[in-house]
């Protein structure tokens, strides 16, 4: 049995009580889900900004109502601090995934990025930390490492950084090693590294890559590849990001909390294996999409080239062990993909 697997019998034989901020957005939303099959109690907080009712439909259909009883959710917004207090009562571990969650969107507005993810965040940290909550874990992101070009990428080295969002999450790392070491407050930070699977939304603004492709394709329109597709990243699927969250709040070494750790597969998948990838299973479904080829366009400026973690650290301390190579994400998350792309087509 894996550690993971062990600790979720364990949860199901005593149960806790857990809050997931941006519950009903992507990861949050998985979150939420495998708590609950874990018979676990959760209050759920969302602005509902980017995140979507549907999603928690989803989940409450995917858990059945029994035990959807035990989730309860707040409409707030994480910059309230009367709202973070509410939101902390009686919690033992915080889940905390709210952010304004894209690169673009903070060039676009750093005021707003920094007043969910910076101001958000403090007032979160701080609420859990006057209500007793055991342990604080938070998305951090790969983007911390800025221009720091040498792979794989560890913990220890980082950059600079070439985004507000990126500011964002390095300030949130640098707020939790400050509590932990003025109050004594228990935190780890997860550094996602392009985390897909179903229910990351396809039609937003800044969608990522693997549902971009996918409602492009499934509409005849043109799927783009920034460069020569040569460029690649450590995609990770959120089975994995779920695992490590669960791991990461209930680890019971001191050594391993107050810590930040890469969590991703650990590999590195270029643009155009990806498309391959998707293609060739799009095409089961759809034939005409046999010889679809990506559309070329320059590289875009600051674009970092190559991205793969190094994960041995998350393996070592929190017993984190990827279940899903990137292939194995996309068979389990295509139908998904593939009937919500559809939807906006018919
Ligand atoms: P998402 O946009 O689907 O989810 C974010 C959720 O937070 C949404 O439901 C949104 O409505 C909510 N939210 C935003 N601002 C809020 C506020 N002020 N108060 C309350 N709720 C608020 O994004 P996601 O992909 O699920 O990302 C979750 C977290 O993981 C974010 O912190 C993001 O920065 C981080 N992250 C994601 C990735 C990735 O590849 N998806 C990579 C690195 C880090």
């Amino acid at each position: 049995m894996t550690e993971f697997e062990s600790l979720k019998s364990r949860l199901k034989a005593e149960p806790m009580k857990w809050l997931v901020t941006g519950v009903a957005g992507f990861i949050g939303s998985h979150l939420l889900e495998t708590l609950l099959r874990c018979d676990q109690t959760v209050t759920g907080l969302d602005n509902f900004s980017t995140g979507r009712k549907e999603n928690l439909s989803q989940v409450k259909e995917a858990v059945g109502s029994q035990r959807w009883s035990r989730f309860t959710w707040i409409e707030g917004d994480i910059r309230d601090c009367a709202c973070c207090q509410k939101a902390v009562e009686n919690v033992d571990y915080v889940l905390h995934q709210a952010a304004v969650g894209s690169v673009p969107r903070s060039l676009e507005d750093p005021i707003r990025t920094n007043d969910s993810n910076v101001n958000g965040f403090v007032n979160l940290l701080w609420a859990a930390r006057c209500g007793g909550v055991k342990r604080f874990i938070f998305a951090s992101s790969s983007s911390v490492y800025g221009d720091e070009r040498n792979l794989p990428q560890t913990e220890g080295v980082i950059g600079n950084c070439l985004s507000p969002y990126a500011v964002s999450k390095r300030v949130n790392e640098l707020y939790a090693d400050a509590f932990s070491r003025c109050y004594e407050f228990d935190s780890i930070g997860l550094r996602y590294f392009n985390v897909f699977g179903p229910r990351q939304d396809p039609n937003g603004a800044y969608a990522a890559v693997i549902p971009k492709w996918i409602s492009a394709l499934i509409q005849n329109k043109p799927a783009q590849i920034n460069g020569d597709g040569t460029t690649s990243r450590d995609f990770c699927y959120i089975a994995n990001v779920v695992q490590a969250n669960l791991l990461a709040a209930t680890v019971q070494s001191r050594a391993a909390v107050r810590q930040v750790y890469n969590i991703a597969l650990g590999g590195e998948t270029s643009l155009n294996s990806l498309f391959e990838m998707l293609r060739e299973r799009l095409a089961k479904i759809y034939p005409h999409l046999r010889n679809a080829d990506p559309v070329r366009s320059p590289f875009r400026p600051g674009d970092i080239r190559h991205s793969r973690a190094d994960i041995g650290k998350a393996r070592r301390l929190l017993g984190y062990e990827p279940t899903h190579p990137v292939a194995k994400g996309i068979d389990e998350a295509l139908d998904w993909y593939v009937r919500n792309s559809s939807k906006e087509t018919n």
